[in-house]
């Protein structure tokens, strides 16, 4: 960029101790819809993250000492602050990221709000166990503490939403953090920063790194003072961070990738299960752990779901996220959306069938958006379960339809891939749903809908898609320390 455009762009600073606080080198982030660069994001390392770290310690003994309703009372007041922002921080979110303003509006930014009235909420009304050992003279009770300072490691499909899932129950059960965001989407996150302090949130409990995974994250994830990670992203650097934590024996929280199959049988209700499904493939361009992208469809409907299908997928309309009629906006970056198309070119060579989207539909956008990130949502069909395309995690707007037979194969090829995330059921045989529901190696499973949520509830994945789980119960218990106590009388 020139002088002058580069005056004009955004430069964030890293949160530390509640300070911003300027970094000696950064590194450009770009807005996927039009290629061009949007903010400067420091680029940190050990340096910054050990600033962090020594400002999160200062801050824990006061912070997890107060009660859990004095903390509630400030995640509360924080998520009034980002509702009264809701507009700015949508409108910085589809920026950063690419995806519609629309979703930003409706689905992250309320989200991250809930999340910490969620868990402002949920932290009051946790309960011990204690058991009593009458013949013993004993009782037995746990007791549960913060465990310190947690490092919270984020990926760009979800930002804030993602960050503030992580933050918000850390901080409720007394931790105090040090998170960095995705180098590639850290806007809101800064901007949630310069909120913290009218919230109540005192300096310290929360402090935020800006950099990549390998010099950031990476300084965080070996941080001796760090005894615990939450981390969010794919199963290749969740890999590389259990390595690395493995000499400090630090407690992990894995959410990874996914490779979701939605299977519908023939008695389903196709009214409600094509347009949710071509939603459950395309929202947010598919950049959602919990996008379908394995679609098992029983033989005897198989050709009309297709030619729904296909019709429902071509209607999606692909273009500038600012225009609030668009469905898809851009993909997060050149690199991804190379990577993404290059599954379709495989597909192909492979002698898959490519029904509309990429290679085959034309797509216009406007002046402004012809150097974005963007493609057109993308059917494959007559594609081999053995196929890339069906095993690896895509993360594009890019879906695979294949027909089956019998509900024991289906059960097999869904479980026939190494991630274990998310599935859908169609059907309205409630006793089949219960069946394969039961036998489908997946953390979630909807039947007859699609990413209908209960934070109250378990969200994690089996197999390669990760360890631990999160939500009311779950965060709880990962974000604090439990002991056992026995009082003999
Ligand atoms: P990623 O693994 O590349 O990066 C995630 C985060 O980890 C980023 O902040 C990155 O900077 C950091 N990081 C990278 N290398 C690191 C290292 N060596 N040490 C420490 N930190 C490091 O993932 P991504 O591309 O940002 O996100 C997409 C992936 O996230 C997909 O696989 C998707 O399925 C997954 N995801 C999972 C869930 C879930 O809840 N299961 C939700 C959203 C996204």
């Amino acid at each position: 960029p020139t002088m002058a455009q580069s005056k004009s762009l955004l430069v964030l600073e890293n949160f530390i101790g509640g300070k911003f606080v300027p970094c000696s080198s950064y590194i450009d982030s770009y807005n996927p819809s039009t290629g061009d660069v949007y903010c400067k994001v420091p680029d940190s390392g050990k340096e910054e993250v050990e600033a962090a770290v020594k400002a999160a310690k200062d801050a824990f003994p006061v912070w997890s000492s107060k009660s859990p309703l004095e903390r509630s009372q400030i995640l509360n007041k924080l998520a009034d602050l980002i509702e009264q922002d809701l507009e700015a921080f949508a409108q910085a979110e589809s920026k950063d990221q690419g995806k519609t303003i629309t979703f930003a509006r409706t689905v992250d930014i309320p989200r991250a709000v809930y999340n910490f009235r969620f868990f402002a909420s949920s932290i009051l009304h946790h309960v011990t166990e204690c058991t009593e050992m009458a013949t013993m003279g004993c009782v037995h009770y746990t007791s549960r503490t913060p465990v310190g300072v947690a490092g919270l490691i984020s990926p760009w499909n979800l930002p804030l939403y993602l960050l503030t899932w992580k933050i918000a129950p850390a901080i409720a059960c007394g931790n105090t953090v040090v998170a960095k965001p995705s180098e590639m989407t850290s806007v809101t996150a800064w901007m949630m920063c310069k909120l913290l302090e009218k919230a109540g949130v005192p300096h310290g409990v929360v402090n935020v790194v800006f950099g990549t995974g390998a010099k950031a994250g990476e300084a965080l994830v070996c941080h001796p003072d760090v005894p615990l990670i939450s981390f969010t992203g794919s199963t290749l650097t969740a890999q590389r961070i259990t390595e690395k934590s493995a000499p400090h024996c630090k407690r992990l929280s894995l959410e990874l990738g996914g490779k979701n199959p939605a299977i519908i049988f023939d008695d389903a209700d196709l009214n409600q299960c094509i347009p949710t499904t071509v939603r459950s493939s395309f929202a947010n361009q598919g950049e959602i752990c919990l996008c379908t992208s394995r679609i098992f469809v029983q033989r005897g409907i198989y050709s009309e779901f297709l030619k729904r299908f296909v019709a429902e997928a071509k209607k999606w309309k692909t273009g500038n996220p600012s225009d609030p009629t668009v469905n898809m906006g851009a993909l997060i970056s050149k690199e991804h959306l190379e990577k993404v198309r290059n599954y379709v070119k495989k597909a192909q060579t492979e002698g898959a069938k490519i029904l509309c989207g990429e290679g085959v539909d034309s797509l216009a956008l406007p002046p402004g958006n012809q150097k974005g990130y963007f493609m057109l949502p993308t059917v494959i069909t007559e594609v081999k379960d053995e196929s890339c395309c069906m095993q690896e995690e895509i993360f594009g707007p890019v879906t695979c339809v294949v027909a089956f037979d019998t509900e024991e194969e289906v059960i097999k090829r869904a479980n026939g891939v190494k991630y274990g995330l998310a599935a859908t059921v169609w059907s309205s045989n409630v006793g089949r749903v219960h069946r394969v529901a039961h036998r489908l190696q997946s953390g979630l499973v909807w039947t007859n809908c699609w990413l209908v949520r209960d934070l109250n509830l378990p969200f994690g994945g089996m197999k390669a898609s990760g360890i631990g789980r999160e939500g009311a119960k779950d965060s709880y218990e990962f974000f604090t320390e439990v002991k056992t106590i026995t009082i003999k009388h």
